[in-house]
């Protein structure tokens, strides 16, 4: 900016879009005034002092430690997006619907409390996936959401809550009614009587 405006092209008297990047050589140094002045057409050496003191110093040592190859630059008009360059004219709804999740999404911490319990190998991405490939009723999904976010309150949680009179399970009453417990050693043991 100059004088709180951003620098327009007709301040270097230029009819067409004038990148940064041109007003840097190779290894990241803005190029000197012969050079300006021939490239751009530049009468004026005040002018391009304005230019290269308006160029924020934390621009100047980016630019001098990044090592971007200009072939790979988009300079058209375009959106950072996790390190790409994204041209305006290739936006789509299924884009803008990605970049706001990407924003608002977050990790369950349940994530955390299963990979602990099961290791890291755990395929996220398919067990969120899994009861919309599985299954079109709500109640199912909603159950597996439950399941996986750890969010299904029995025995062991609703005593805490008083919606229970006692923490132990349903089917064995000996052990804390939780989930692990009921879907997986309590059925199986109903099913083929072994712990
Ligand atoms: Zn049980």
């Amino acid at each position: 900016m100059i004088d709180n405006r951003p620098i327009t092209p007709s301040f270097f008297g230029a009819v067409d879009q004038i990148y940064l990047a041109q007003l840097f050589n190779d290894i990241g140094d803005v190029i000197p005034w012969a050079e300006a002045s021939l490239k751009f057409s530049l009468q004026n050496h005040f002018k391009w002092i304005q230019i290269v003191n308006a160029i924020p110093n934390e621009w100047k040592s980016a630019i001098k430690n990044s090592h971007v190859s200009l072939d790979i630059c988009c300079f058209q008009q375009h959106l950072n997006w996790n390190d790409k360059m994204i041209p305006t004219d290739s936006f789509s709804s299924r884009f803008f619907y990605d970049i706001y999740i990407d924003k608002i999404s977050i990790k369950p911490t349940s994530q955390k409390y299963f990979d602990r319990l099961f290791g890291p190998d755990l395929i996220w991405d398919k067990i969120y996936t899994l009861p919309h490939l599985a299954t079109v009723d709500a109640c199912t999904r909603i159950f597996q959401f439950k399941v996986s976010h750890n969010t299904l309150f029995l025995n062991s949680r609703l005593v805490h809550l008083g919606f229970s009179a006692t923490p132990l399970c349903s089917l064995c009453k000996n052990f804390n009614e939780t989930p692990i417990h009921f879907f997986v050693s309590a059925l199986s043991q109903l099913a083929y009587g072994v712990s």
